[in-house]
């Protein structure tokens, strides 16, 4: 599973944007997952409590996923439509040639901390 080692990496950067603040105690991370991605949101709530397991910094801070819709727009038309729900079809024109717009990221997009 991949999404274990990206999770891993975000947390340890929030880890260290934290001590480097001068925080000792995070109450929420906020990750942003594109649809287009590849991760499944699911597998970071599954693995989030073996991941922060050992790391003081963490007691009680919650995980946020926030999603980031797949979205293109079409070569051919200029249509801009969501990938995920046309199964990467053009719904205007039927055309599979596209540019990407936005989904594909993951992010550690906020740290919080009281
Ligand atoms: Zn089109």
């Amino acid at each position: 599973m991949h999404e274990i080692s990206v999770l891993h990496s975000a947390v340890e950067l929030a880890e260290a944007t934290a001590r480097e603040n001068g925080v000792d105690r995070l109450s929420y991370i906020t990750l942003e997952v594109g649809e287009l991605s590849g991760y499944l949101p699911v597998f970071f709530e599954k693995y989030y409590p073996v991941v922060i397991e050992n790391r003081p910094m963490f007691d009680g801070c919650r995980l946020n996923l926030l999603t980031a819709r797949g979205e293109a727009l079409c070569l051919d038309c200029n249509a801009i439509y969501h990938v995920l729900s046309c199964r990467g079809v053009c719904p205007k024109c039927s055309s599979r040639f596209k540019k990407i717009l936005g989904g594909q990221e993951f992010i550690l997009k906020e740290i919080g901390f009281e």
